[in-house]
């Protein structure tokens, strides 16, 4: 089996007046992320590094947020839409590794139930999906809280 390996970024900027929702968890939090869609950046991230690892364009490219169809989109469901086009190319999902970086909340009460949600979305054991949380150390904008960045790798096997 050939092996595949794809990265995905994403950052949001927080905002009032919205939900705080990063791996399909609601989190307790004055503020969320601003965005066309629900602002899920542990789930945009995502797609994008099974995208990446598949060669198969990107979140921007297969969600425009110029489309009306994806305003306040559940983003859970972006990432079972991925899965699906990715294993209908023939490709295995094998795992995925993310990092949250963000200077608050705490994001360590959230983190099982962020795995459970992207596992089940992408069809795989949570022992397959890893889901990390840090600070910037105050360094610059994220540093300042003014908004969450995500790094994920996803790995592929086939095709
Ligand atoms: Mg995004």
């Amino acid at each position: 089996m050939r092996q595949r390996f794809g990265i995905g970024y994403d950052s949001h900027r927080f905002a009032e007046g919205r939900p705080l929702i990063l791996g399909g968890v609601t989190i307790e939090h004055p503020r969320g992320l601003a965005g066309h869609s629900d602002a899920d950046a542990v789930a945009h991230a995502v797609i994008d590094a099974l995208l990446g690892a598949a060669a198969m364009g990107d979140i921007g490219h297969l969600f425009p947020d110029t489309d009306d169809k994806w305003e306040d989109a559940d983003s859970i469901k972006l990432l079972q839409e991925v899965r699906r086009r990715v294993t209908a190319a023939s490709y295995t999902i094998v795992n995925v590794d993310v990092t949250v970086v963000t200077e608050e909340p705490k994001l360590a009460p959230y983190i099982q139930a962020m795995r459970e949600n992207v596992a089940r979305a992408v069809a795989l054991p949570v022992g397959a999906v890893s889901i990390k949380a840090k600070t910037n150390e105050g360094l610059g904008a994220v540093g300042k809280g003014e908004g969450v960045q995500v790094f994920a790798v996803a790995s592929l096997g086939g095709a």
